[in-house]
């Protein structure tokens, strides 16, 4: 393969850049061409497409969010836009495609892939949701970046002696909520993948106020409720002041840590050296610290474990 294309789709993550750096490099060395896409899978029906040297790179590493941009679309899920799509790689002579971004994005590249186009997946979004990788791009950052927030809203929270929930973000996968209660020292730690017992947490935050805690924090998976409903309902069962905080996009910027960056640029590499051997419809994952890669459709279905080891510490060490 002599010319392929890099493009970052659905929501941004920290270490996206690192990771367009990573294939942009890599193939340079490799003596291959390649253009860089804008705006996701919409970019590429609109031929939003450059051609991409070891300059166009630089000084990005510790830059959060995309240099490519990044966007949802529809119209690629259509059969017309999907061969718009196909028409422009094949006008551009684009023989194979790198992209970064969740499993949305990844059901795209599957589908270029079954179109002829040998197409990789870069597993890029904060909520370490993709079930073949242990680690996703920007996840690591997003909790370090909630872990501050934590911290902060811990002095206000103990100065006032209340309870306070930080909403993070977690659709489906309570895996920031989880790490960071942890990090954070949180008295509990609601999850989509538990059913939420407002009784027991309830009887816990009371139990260590008699205890003599000064403050409670509760750290809440946007996929478990919404944390002004819960503080209205704490507040009335427990009798004691409670705040609810939102992080939103928050969780999303800033520079990427050394792990996401090192973890993108080994992603990163791998994906070129699949494409290099004309290896497609496969998505880049991490398991055991080696990088490896799986069949998208098989990596798509494969369930994801939840880490109940990592939950059962957190109920131990919030006591
Ligand atoms: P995040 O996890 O951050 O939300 P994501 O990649 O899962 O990232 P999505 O919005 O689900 O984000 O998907 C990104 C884009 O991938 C969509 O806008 C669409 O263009 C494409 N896509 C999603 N689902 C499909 C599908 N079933 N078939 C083809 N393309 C798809």
């Amino acid at each position: 393969m002599k010319k392929i294309g890099v493009l970052t789709s659905g929501g941004d993550a920290p270490g996206m850049n690192a990771a367009i750096r990573a294939v942009v490099r890599t193939a340079v060395y490799k003596g291959m061409q390649v253009y860089g896409i804008r705006r996701g899978f919409n970019g590429l029906i609109n031929g939003e497409i450059d051609q991409m040297d070891v300059k166009s790179v630089g000084e990005i590493l510790h830059r959060g969010g995309t240099i490519l941009n990044t966007a949802r679309s529809d119209q690629f899920k259509t059969e017309q836009g999907m061969k718009k799509a196909v028409n422009v790689l094949k006008i551009f002579g684009i023989e194979g495609l790198v992209v970064i971004g969740g499993d949305g994005s990844f059901r795209g590249a599957l589908d270029l892939s079954k179109r002829g186009i040998p197409t990789v997946g870069v597993p890029g979004t904060i909520d370490n949701d993709i079930a073949c990788t242990e680690q996703t791009i920007g996840f690591d950052t997003a909790v370090n970046t909630v872990l501050e927030a934590i911290n902060k809203i811990r002095d206000t929270v103990t100065s006032h002696e209340r309870t306070n929930i930080i909403e993070v973000m977690g659709r489906h996968a309570g895996d920031i909520a989880i790490y960071t209660g942890i990090a954070g020292g949180a008295e509990g730690i609601l999850i989509p993948e538990m059913p939420l017992d407002i009784d027991n947490l309830c009887r816990r935050i009371i139990e260590g106020r008699n205890r003599g805690k000064s403050s409670s924090i509760i750290i809440l998976a946007e996929g478990a409720g919404k944390a002004m409903e819960l503080e209205r309902i704490i507040e009335e069962k427990t009798g004691m002041e409670t705040r609810a905080t939102v992080l939103g996009h928050i969780q999303r910027g800033g520079s990427p840590t050394a792990a996401d960056i090192i973890l993108a640029s080994r992603m990163g590499y791998h994906a070129v050296e699949l494409l290099q051997q004309n290896i497609g419809n496969r998505v880049v994952s991490i398991r055991g610290n080696r990088i490896v890669d799986n069949d998208i459709e098989e990596a798509l279905t494969m369930p994801k474990k939840f880490n109940q080891e990592l939950y059962d510490l957190a109920q131990v060490l919030s006591i």
